[in-house]
This record gives structure tokens, C-alpha cells and sequence, in this order.
């Protein structure tokens, strides 16, 4: 392969990458600050009570936050948060990689 196609290529998958990057950012919920309390609020709540194997924090969160209940649930299910223990640990990954990733572009 000649040193151009490798450039090529090498730019198409830069390209690639952004737009996941990007597509991962239009999908998110709320905005950062939005997440930060609702990820810090379903901690708290976790670290007092434990997971019920339930949504309740995130629940309680959204409405105490004032979110977009289906859309936040729906995001939550997408990034594998099915319960709140699951949310700290998958979903929040998902956002935190959004919000460094913003920052790298
Ligand atoms: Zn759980």
C-alpha cells in the first residue's frame, strides 16, 4: 500500500471516530452538568441503600432534576444502565467518555 492510501485510510478512521464521538454526544440525555448531579445523586442514594436491582434512584433523580424521564430511560437502556448499580457502573463510563471525549476533538 502506498504512503498515501495508509494517510487515506488513516484519516478515514480519525473521521469514523468522530462521527461515533459525535452521534454519541447528540444521543446523550441532558447536558453535562445535568449529568454530573444525576450520576452524583444515584451514588449518594446507592452508597446509603445499596441496589435494589431496580431504577429507583434514577428515578427519583430525574424527577428531582427536572428530566426527560423517557428519554433518560431510554438512553439509560441503550448504554446497559438496567439497574442503579449498573447505571454507576456502564452508563456513567458511557458519559464520561463522551464528556473527555469532547475535550480531545
Ligand atoms: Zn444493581
Amino acid at each position: 500500500m502506498s504512503r498515501p492510501d495508509r494517510q487515506q485510510r488513516r484519516e478515514r478512521l480519525r473521521q469514523l471516530k468522530r462521527e461515533q464521538m459525535n452521534a454519541a454526544f447528540a444521543a446523550l440525555p441532558a447536558t453535562d452538568e445535568q449529568l454530573q448531579q444525576f450520576f452524583d445523586g444515584v451514588l449518594l442514594s446507592l452508597q446509603q441503600s445499596g441496589c435494589d436491582h431496580t431504577r429507583r434512584f434514577a428515578i427519583e433523580q430525574i424527577h428531582h432534576i427536572g428530566l426527560n424521564e423517557s428519554r433518560v430511560l431510554g438512553w439509560l437502556d441503550d448504554n446497559s444502565g438496567f439497574c442503579d448499580c449498573e447505571i454507576q457502573a456502564n452508563a456513567r463510563q458511557a458519559w464520561e467518555v463522551c464528556r473527555d471525549g469532547r475535550s480531545v476533538l
